[in-house]
Order: structure tokens, then C-alpha cells, then sequence
């Protein structure tokens, strides 16, 4: 009997804003606990909520680079429950299906596969609980009021296997980051996925009963928690148990799930329209502000890189994972660089250079000018690829121009044909041998006496002129 596995994913984000959702406490990760504190985020009684207008813009730019439906006027609702790291008893978030900012949209893959969104709302983050080493726990409030923005795709599901689940949150992450609304740092939990499963008999119409997995903290872990859920259900069903709705925490090290509690359902929630804060209302003026304002977001950029440029899918891939090295190849390409050759030059001695020494692009004294001219100077034949790789080493550290440090170094390629046959010449007098086994069929010696031309110029030689030169010389 075969299944299909069904995903639904919730994602929440901490949005970067200065300050929190509903008061003036500074939002930051990390710090002394309780030090970002006042009356509103620990919930006490009489102090009053105030909008963070800063954090509805980015919850808008969202819902819009998602592609939904805006809401002309969006409510902000108590959702109710009783947990030592809510202060207030309750957390402010958006209820029912037209009322949050952002609805019915999609995420479109690079591959051209939609995902459905049904939502995106704004909430507020809940305080941290610390377990002690001796038994006892506290709670950090720093994170409690922090803006959250809460991203939810659409039933039934679009998502079929733990791979798409991981590209859909890849592009999903990527997309946020572009549009400077989160930092998608999934270890600090600034981003945090939690996938809902359920298998179904093939051809079946409906989907069975869904399990949500919680304490996913990387992408990996995103994949093969999906993966092992939707193979523990099947060997469920086929000992002929009964499946529950529950939510069950991964267990990251013994790469299994475990029960942690039986799912609530939404009437637990006793949601209703929180009194103390007004109804937001979206003009149409503000709203074609926002999207005007919306940068090139990873699909399309993939798209421009792969079908304009003709890159491969993976080259594509590692050129988008950052803004800023998307914006340096842009860069390059616009200062002349040939797209290929500069894409190269990037995923290849750059990265790699970059990582050895531990530094991100923005700090590199490598600036587009000087890779734009490095891949020029190869490409006018005037260094070869071996000679650019030294320049380029050079250039890296010292933040010289590679035409410079060329000149400089007496490194610029020789391409004077005279003096190359000069060479030639005397390095078939002194092969003879080699020269008359050319002449006799063995052509494969060709590539020894190249080696031997290029050594006697120092490297200097062009390869391709000394080539041509040779065989010139050989048929004479
Ligand atoms: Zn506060
Ligand atoms: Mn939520």
C-alpha cells in the first residue's frame, strides 16, 4: 500500500525592529537576563500596548513579496493560554482568515513549483524558559514582546516531501532575508519552523491526522524530521494502530521524535479582538509604497542568473545565498565582467579564499573593480588563467588592482609572436628527437614540447600561440 505525505509549515520569524512589538524596550538577542523589561512586556496591570509601526511594514513588505492579499483593515487579537513565559496570560496575535495583514499567497520555487501561503500575520514573541542544572527554572523575559511575524502555508497542503519542505523554507528564509525583515538565524531561533505531518492512502481524498514536530534548529534537521515522522506513521498504520493529533518534539542527536503533548485545538484559545489596541487600516498609497520598495528577490534573481546568464542551477544557487555576494557579482557583471567568468572567479578562488581567512565579502579589500579587472585581463589574453590565480592571491591580500600588480611583477602574458617562434625554434633543435616523433605520427609528444616552450619563457608564454606556433614549425 503506497502513501502520500502531506506538509503543512508554520514559520515564525522575529522581525528586526529597534525596539519591541508593543512597547520601547530594545529587541536584541542575547544579553543580561531581564534587562529588557518594562510594565507592558511583563504584562502588569495598567500599562497599555502601543503599535510598532515599523514592524507592520515589514509584515506587509512580506505579505506582498509573498504575493498576497492585503487587508484594508486587520485586528489584533488575545489568544489565550496559561504558561509561565507569557506575563499577560495571553499573547497578542491575529485570528480568523481575512483578518491578518498578509492572505492567499504564494512562494514560487526556482523550479516553478507554487507553494501556497494562507497566512501572514504579526504576533509577539514569549518570554524564554532556562532549566538549571539543580532542578529549578527560570524565566528570561528579554524575548517576551518581541515582534513575530507567523507565516503559514496553505491547506490542503502543496508540499509533498521533506525535500520540498526544505526548499520551501530555504527560499522562504532567503526571501525574508532579502527584504532586510529578519536575519533567518535559525541557531539563535530568530527563525523557527514547525512542519505539520500526515500520510494518506494514495488516491485518497482526505488527509489523515497530522502530528506538529517542534525543536527543529537547523534545515537539516527540518528534512529528516519530516522524513522520519512520515516513515513512523506508516509503520504506525501498518500495525493497524490508530494515529492522534499531538505535537512531538525532535530529538536532534537520536534523530527521533517523541510525545510531548496532545494537540490544543483553536477553540482552547478563546480568541477575541484585543480592546486596548485599534484597528489598523492599509491605504492604497501606503501599500504601493511598500512594494515599490521591494528589492529582487531570490527566485527571480535565480532565474535572471540561470536563463540570461546561462548559469548552472548550483552556481545560481551559491551566488544568491547572500545578499551582499549577489549584489558583488551584479557588481562585477555591470562593470564589464563576463558573467560566467566572474561567476567562477567567485564560487571558486573567492569563496574559498574568503572562508581560509575568515572574512565575509563586505570586509574583503576585493571590490568589484578589481575582479571586473582581473577577468579582463585574462580575457584580452593579456595574463594567463595560472598567472591571474597568483594576481588574484595577491590582490586579496594587499587590495592592489590585479592590472598593477601584473605590471609590477613582469607577470603580463607574452603574446609577441616573433619572439615566441624564437623560442620554438629553439627548443625543437634541441628535442630533435621529440620533433621527429611528431613528424612520424606521434603527435602526443606535442603537449611535452608546449611544456618545454612555456618553461624556457617563464610562463609567460600564451599557450594557445605557442600551440599554433609549434605545429607551424613542426610542418615546415
Ligand atoms: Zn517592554
Ligand atoms: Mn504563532
Amino acid at each position: 500500500m503506497g502513501f502520500v505525505v502531506s506538509v503543512g509549515m508554520e514559520v515564525h520569524a522575529e522581525l528586526l525592529t529597534k525596539t519591541k512589538m508593543f512597547c520601547g524596550c530594545p529587541n536584541a538577542f542575547g544579553g543580561e537576563v531581564n534587562t529588557r523589561v518594562c510594565p507592558v512586556c511583563l504584562g502588569l496591570p495598567g500599562s497599555l500596548p502601543v503599535i510598532n509601526r515599523a514592524a507592520v511594514r515589514h509584515v506587509l513588505a512580506t505579505a506582498l513579496a509573498l504575493n498576497c492579499s492585503i487587508a484594508r483593515r486587520s485586528l489584533f487579537h488575545r489568544k489565550n493560554y496559561f504558561y509561565p513565559d507569557l506575563p499577560k496570560g495571553y499573547q497578542i496575535s491575529q485570528y480568523e482568515e481575512t483578518n491578518p495583514i498578509g492572505y492567499h499567497g504564494h512562494l514560487e520555487l526556482p523550479t516553478g513549483k507554487r507553494i501556497g501561503i494562507k497566512r501572514v500575520h504579526l504576533e509577539e514573541d514569549t518570554g524564554k524558559l532556562l532549566h538549571l542544572p539543580d532542578g529549578r527554572s527560570g524565566i528570561d523575559y528579554n524575548r517576551a514582546g518581541v515582534p513575530l511575524m507567523e507565516i503559514v502555508t496553505d491547506f490542503p497542503p502543496d508540499i509533498h516531501s521533506s525535500e520540498e519542505a526544505k526548499q520551501y523554507l530555504q527560499y522562504l528564509r532567503l526571501t525574508l532575508i532579502y527584504l532586510g525583515v529578519c536575519d533567518g538565524k535559525m541557531e539563535q531561533g530568530s527563525l523557527r519552523c514547525e512542519p505539520n505531518i500526515s500520510i494518506a492512502e494514495e488516491g485518497s481524498k482526505s488527509l489523515g491526522v497530522k502530528t506538529e514536530l517542534k525543536n527543529l534548529g537547523s534545515f537539516k534537521a527540518v528534512a529528516l524530521g519530516i522524513q522520519h515522522e512520515a516513515e513512523r506513521m506508516e509503520a504506525a498504520v501498518a500495525k493497524g494502530e490508530t494515529l492522534r493529533q499531538e505535537t512531538r518534539g525532535w530529538d536532534e542527536k537520536a534523530e527521533r521524535s517523541y510525545p510531548m503533548r496532545v494537540k490544543e485545538f483553536e477553540s482552547d484559545y478563546r480568541y477575541f479582538p484585543d480592546p486596548d489596541l485599534p484597528p489598523m487600516k492599509f491605504e492604497d498609497a501606503f501599500i504601493e509604497e511598500v512594494r515599490n520598495s521591494l528589492p529582487e528577490l531570490p527566485t527571480a534573481r535565480h532565474r535572471r542568473y540561470t536563463s540570461s546568464f546561462g548559469l548552472s542551477d548550483y552556481d545560481a544557487e551559491l551566488l544568491i545565498a547572500e545578499p551582499a555576494w549577489a549584489e558583488f557579482f551584479d557588481a562585477c557583471v555591470n562593470k564589464g565582467g563576463e558573467p560566467k567568468a566572474v561567476c567562477n572567479w567567485m564560487n571558486g578562488d573567492f569563496a574559498k579564499m574568503l572562508n581560509e581567512s575568515g572574512t565575509v565579502v563586505s570586509e574583503s579589500r576585493i571590490t568589484p573593480d578589481h575582479l571586473a579587472d582581473l577577468v579582463a585581463l585574462v580575457s584580452s589574453g593579456q595574463i594567463s588563467g595560472k598567472m591571474a590565480k597568483e594576481v588574484f592571491e595577491t590582490s586579496f591580500a594587499t587590495g592592489q588592482m590585479p592590472r598593477d600588480i601584473a605590471q609590477k611583477q613582469g607577470l603580463s602574458q607574452l603574446s609577441d609572436k616573433e619572439a615566441i617562434r624564437k623560442i620554438v625554434i629553439a627548443v625543437l633543435n634541441e628535442n630533435a628527437d621529440s620533433a621527429q616523433k611528431y613528424r612520424s605520427g606521434k603527435t602526443g609528444v606535442l603537449g611535452f614540447l608546449v611544456g618545454k616552450v612555456i618553461q624556457q619563457s617563464s610562463g609567460r608564454a600564451n599557450p594557445q600561440l605557442v600551440n599554433e606556433l609549434l605545429i607551424e614549425e613542426l610542418k615546415r
